[in-house]
């Protein structure tokens, strides 16, 4: 078995309960995985939902971290901590949440299998990841969509505002 390690983006998200908790917990969770090593995140960004717009703000935010853990077994990893934080699966898309966690990019690869895309469908029309990535590489280009910061230019902006600095701070 290989050891070599890749360099991994998540997304956290949270609008139900206490939701700079959860994802401040949710980064902690993702340190305490298995295989994970030079976790670096981003600020805490506020945003208004997409989709069903009767449920309260989110909260997003994103990390970059090393692990020879493979794409299917972190999700398995990262659906286990979504549980944890009290999430049911939803039967509609983009509901309300207590945690969710989706794999942005897994090195340079291209994933497309039933259960897993990557780069995450979502990269090029969000805010609310776009940015919080470019605060941590501003250069950074994701395989097959081009420049994060190209790719901010033409995006919905969803209302988002910086609601909490990176490197642990917690003050709004
Ligand atoms: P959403 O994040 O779009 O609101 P969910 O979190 O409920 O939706 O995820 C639905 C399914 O999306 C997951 O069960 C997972 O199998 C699939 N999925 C596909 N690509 C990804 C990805 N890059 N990261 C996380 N989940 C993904
Ligand atoms: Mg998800």
């Amino acid at each position: 078995m290989s050891l070599s390690t890749s360099r991994i983006w998540v997304a956290l998200g949270s609008n139900l309960g206490d939701r700079e908790s959860h994802l401040l917990q949710g980064f902690q969770n993702i340190v305490d995985l298995p295989s994970c090593s030079n976790l670096v995140r981003s600020s805490i960004y506020e945003t208004s939902p997409m989709g069903p717009s009767e449920q309260p703000d989110y909260l997003n935010a994103v990390c970059a971290f090393d692990s020879h853990l493979e794409p299917l077994a972190l999700l398995s990893e990262l659906k286990r901590i979504e549980r944890q934080h009290g999430r049911i699966q939803a039967t509609q898309r983009w509901s309300a949440r207590p945690l969710d966690l989706d794999i942005l990019l897994y090195a340079e690869q291209l994933i497309n299998v039933p259960e897993l895309t990557i780069p995450h469908v979502g990269i090029a029309h969000r805010s609310f990841v776009l940015w919080p990535m470019a605060e941590l590489d501003d250069q950074l280009q994701i395989p097959s969509l081009g420049a994060v910061a190209e790719l901010m230019k033409h995006c919905e902006r969803y209302g988002i505002k910086r609601y909490s600095s990176g490197a642990g701070s917690t003050s709004a």
